[in-house]
């Protein structure tokens, strides 16, 4: 039995996609199929599903298309992007109901590639395959996998590396960049057409100025979750940033360690535009520059009054996160005022970031252990020991709801790279065991303590590459 497809965006008008073929990489091995591969009902053989992703098979309602946006990258209007290498294979509406895309990224060159060579090497899809279902577990909004293959094609980034496909899906690839590309080409009803299709497919058919808000909503959340994950994007250009509010697009992310608002993990932003901090920021920006795709739908100044809500929906959601990883579930004035006294001051210290929280969620002894006294932040934990008073839940009962939140582990770049290491040898082992981990973070995993502390002084600071 096949799945059943619904290729849905296939249907909107023909500037927005074009039909095209993916280019196979050589001698294809499947390294890891996420259990997407059910809920998809693709009942493949492990062959068959593997040619099928590398362009080999075709399936019957499959469709092949690359898509067309534009975006505003660092800040300046870039014109046409587009999906430069990866290749949508259509819309699967599962037995549960819901429409989900298998897009492969590495499939070799579409009408959009202009400069690239249209491949993914291992480094990067390994990085984003691991990464999407670590910010899953973290319950982070993030586009999902499917399955990652390798190939032994030669790929010329800073060095030679091999080929790789990574199958991602999602609800939809749409981008504020589709949005951008309509609207700066002058095609209304192209742009028309597009969010009557938003709207009616993914947002319940709200009106336009409410699914904006919604927008705005997940998008603000979205921010948050990062916000309180300690996880920096790195390239928040508009054409990396989801309608429905998904993490989409892992380049050079990061996860903080030594805290730091200034964390830049992408090393060719060099003005630190895209630095941990300033996502929040950053976000609203993007925000405005999707908002001004909608000035033919709406009023200037209802526009204005969308884009402003974005703090109104940041602030609260932050502060709310802010609590649960401290264990305050009651409201008091000085709380917020509390969680970022405490972010400064792990920030002035450098202390992990994960680390410190999943300490202060069951006993400090590991903490002290590893940094001595600290008397800043024993002045710090003399406050919270106060406020926690005003709480009624037990300690004990406290820690756990914490370590619910703060989790022990989470994909360190030193992490990252042993699995990559050990993907372009030809083993399996590591990623299938990363994923396994990385799938249940707030768990405790006593056998693998060491990586819950911090990196150490050799293994951090691990240069990420932008070339993926
Ligand atoms: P990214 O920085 O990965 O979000 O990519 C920005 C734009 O460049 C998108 O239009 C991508 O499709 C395109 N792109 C990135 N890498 C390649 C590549 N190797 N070949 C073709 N297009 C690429
Ligand atoms: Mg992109």
């Amino acid at each position: 039995m096949n799945p059943h497809f619904d290729n849905s965006f296939s249907r909107l008008p023909p500037f927005l996609f074009e039909r095209v073929q993916p280019t196979p990489i050589k001698n294809p091995k499947l390294v890891h199929v996420t259990k997407l591969r059910e809920e998809l009902g693709l009942h493949l053989s492990d062959e068959d599903l593997t040619g099928w992703l590398n362009g080999e098979l075709a399936l019957p309602g499959e469709q092949r298309i690359a898509t067309r946006y534009a975006g505003h990258q660092f800040g300046h209007w870039a014109g046409q992007l587009g999906d430069g290498r990866a290749i949508s294979l259509g819309e699967i509406i599962t037995a549960n109901g819901y429409r989900l895309e298998v897009q492969t990224k590495g499939s070799g060159l579409t009408p959009f590639s202009r400069m690239g060579d249209g491949k993914a090497v291992i480094r990067s899809s390994v990085r984003e395959y691991i990464c999407s279902e670590a910010m899953a577990a973290l319950n982070i909004p993030t586009t999902r996998v499917l399955a990652l293959l390798t190939g032994e094609d030669e790929v010329y980034r800073e060095t030679i590396e091999r080929s790789s496909v990574v199958a991602r899906v999602f609800p939809t690839n749409i981008r504020f960049g589709h949005f951008e590309m309509l609207y700066h080409s002058k095609k209304k009803d192209e742009l028309k057409a597009l969010i009557e299709y938003t709207r009616m497919t993914f947002f319940g058919n709200l009106p336009v100025p409410e699914m904006l808000h919604e927008i705005v909503r997940r998008n603000a959340h979205l921010m948050a979750d990062w916000m309180a994950n300690g996880f920096c994007h790195g390239v928040m250009n508009t054409d990396n940033m989801s309608i429905l509010g998904l993490t989409i697009d892992y380049g050079p992310y990061g996860f903080m360690e030594d805290t730091d608002l200034n964390f830049i993990c992408n090393h060719s932003d060099n003005g630190g535009r895209y630095a941990y901090g300033q996502q929040p920021g950053v976000a609203k920006w993007n925000l405005s520059r999707l908002l001004t795709c909608f000035m033919d739908e709406l009023p200037l100044e209802d526009l204005q009054k969308i884009l402003n809500s974005f703090p109104e929906m940041y602030q609260p959601r932050f502060t709310e996160l802010g609590k649960r990883k401290l264990g305050l579930f009651q409201s008091h004035g000085g709380d917020h005022q509390l969680f970022t006294d405490l972010l400064a001051l792990m920030g002035k210290l450098s202390l992990d970031f994960t680390f410190t929280f999943r300490s202060l969620s069951s006993d400090l002894r590991e903490f002290r252990d590893y940094y001595g006294q600290r008397e800043e932040f024993e002045a710090w934990l003399v406050r919270y020991d106060e406020r926690l008073k005003l709480e009624v839940i037990e300690p004990a009962q406290r820690q756990e709801k914490m370590r619910m939140v703060n989790p022990k582990f989470i994909l360190r770049n030193y992490i990252a790279q042993e699995v990559i290491e050990d993907v372009e040898a030809g083993s399996c082992l590591k990623l299938s065991a990363w994923l396994e981990l990385l799938s249940r973070p707030f768990e405790e995993h006593s056998e693998m303590k060491a990586y819950a502390m911090p990196t150490p002084y050799e293994k951090k600071n691990i240069v990420v590459s932008c070339s993926s």
